[in-house]
């Protein structure tokens, strides 16, 4: 089967072949005739990693009109990521087209800019709901002229609590307006949508609807031992040194903290959550996609909408809240029938969870036997002087919070705190030596720039 077999046109496919992309998937093969051949609305549940965006994307390009320079259709994505990646593949798509400008606007960054953006002719408009809404009420654009409206991803749309700016959007759009839904789960509140808002003319596609986690993920777990999680890991990671993935945690403090920890060991770490700003997000990924760093840290609420080919591994470092999340994890690696694999880290009662995941996902996970190289011998201390002190507003307590914060120290392991005017220092067990250097390295403080050296009784020593 060829893009030319579901009716794709010449410059469409001239395109996918320069983007190397030459045989359409599953719900490729369904969606883009659905959306070529009927006026149906449509529901396609597939997978994370399938090629929604190209079954859309596609076709739309395919019956938009370039000489009319209104908005004729509108993406809804659940994050900014996302929605620069459609605009981006709606870009590469069109390239062999007479000219197409899709838009992509998203919070977080100045409004005005896009505003400005918008008054240039703009066919298609990629948007997170909030934004929309923002740019609606301020009359920076129009849908009266909208043919599609399409929900990208709406199950993550409605976990991330956009529901009532959804209804907002839908009830703003013309009824003639055709509804485009792509999901990885029909659950509970996304089947509402399509009960309300969806013409009872709809054509619903679901693809592997058994198999919900891609089968190319070979699914493995370790059962770390007390107190040896971040040894377990670290031995992990060695065994990959050129291999790349994303470790997922909980908790916003968990990532940045284990980020911390991991720094200046043999893979490069950057954490990516919800407290960076948009620059330090988009550094952080360029240097993920420039593969400068290997291993990303991140939440599930910052991995959403993360594209990154060739993805090797996904690691839970803890085991997410519920199966729906478990598969968008996973699906980050083995995109695009490429294989990958999939770690979680447990402990003994961990077990049940994994059984269960088991049984709910219909997948097999295997035990994932390491040897772990133990950290447990006996460190002497160093001593570690700053060039920071009580003008710089540190006290004991200060500078103690300061290491456990930016340098992933626990205080326990931070002893004789000794802080002067203008410099201080303190020891700590030579393992974190390296730790602390990468972590602290290029530090301002007060207008300061961090300095750090050991006590001269070890600096010999390290020659
Ligand atoms: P989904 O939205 O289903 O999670 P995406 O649309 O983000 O999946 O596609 C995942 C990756 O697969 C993207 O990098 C995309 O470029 C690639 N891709 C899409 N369609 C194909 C195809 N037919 N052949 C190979 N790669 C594809
Ligand atoms: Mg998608």
């Amino acid at each position: 089967m060829t893009f030319s077999d579901i009716g794709v046109n010449q410059e469409l496919n001239h395109a996918l072949k320069f983007n190397k992309i030459s045989k359409p998937t599953d719900i490729q093969i369904q969606a883009i005739p659905a959306i070529l051949t009927t006026t149906n609305d449509l529901v396609a549940v597939a997978q994370s990693g399938t090629g929604k965006t190209a079954a859309f994307s596609l076709p739309i390009l395919q019956t938009i009109d370039p000489k009319s320079n209104q908005i004729q259709a509108l993406v809804l994505v659940p994050t900014r990521e996302l929605g620069q990646q459609v605009a981006r593949e709606f870009f590469l798509f069109s390239k062999f087209m007479s000219r197409v400008f899709a838009e992509a606007v998203y919070g977080g960054t100045p409004i005005d800019d896009q505003i400005e953006k918008l008054k240039r002719p703009t066919h298609v408009v990629v948007a997170t709901p909030g934004r929309l809404i923002d740019l609606l009420n301020r009359k920076a654009l129009s849908l009266d002229h909208l043919k599609y409206l399409i929900l990208d991803e709406a199950d993550e749309m409605i976990s991330m609590g956009f529901k009532s700016e959804i209804d907002e959007i839908l009830k703003s759009c013309k009824p003639e307006v055709r509804k485009l839904l792509f999901t990885a789960t029909l659950a509970g509140d996304v089947r509402k949508l399509v009960n309300e808002y969806l013409s009872d003319q709809v054509t619903e596609i679901r693809i592997n609807e058994k198999e919900l986690v891609n089968q190319n993920i070979e699914n493995q777990y370790i059962i770390n031992q007390q107190g040896l999680k971040l040894d377990t890991l670290k031995s992990l990671l060695l065994q990959r040194p050129d291999q790349r993935g994303i470790l997922f945690c909980r908790t916003k403090i968990a990532a940045k903290r284990l980020s911390k920890q991991l720094a200046g060991f043999t893979v490069a770490t950057d954490a990516i959550h919800g407290n960076l700003n948009q620059e330090a997000r988009e550094k952080v990924l360029r240097g993920f996609k420039n593969r400068r760093i290997n291993l990303l840290v991140a939440t599930d609420i910052a991995a959403r909408g993360i594209d990154v080919q060739d993805l090797d591994y996904v690691i839970h470092y803890r085991l997410p809240e519920n199966k729906e999340q478990y598969t968008h994890r996973s699906g980050r690696t083995a995109r695009a029938g490429k294989s990958g694999m999939s770690v979680s880290f447990i402990n003994q009662e961990g077990l049940k969870e994994i059984k269960n995941l088991e049984d709910k996902l219909n997948i097999q996970f295997t035990p994932l036997e390491i040897n772990v190289i133990t950290d447990n011998q006996i460190y002497p201390d160093i001593t570690i002087y700053m060039n920071m002190g009580t003008s710089q507003e540190f006290d004991n307590d200060r500078l103690k919070e300061f290491l456990v914060e930016e340098a992933g120290l626990d205080a326990s392991d931070i002893k004789n705190v000794v802080v002067e005017e203008q410099r201080s220092h303190f020891d700590v067990p030579e393992k974190y030596q390296v730790q602390i250097f990468a972590n602290l390295n290029g530090f301002k403080r007060s207008h300061r720039n961090i300095r750090l050296s050991l006590s001269n009784r070890n600096a010999k020593r390290d020659l």
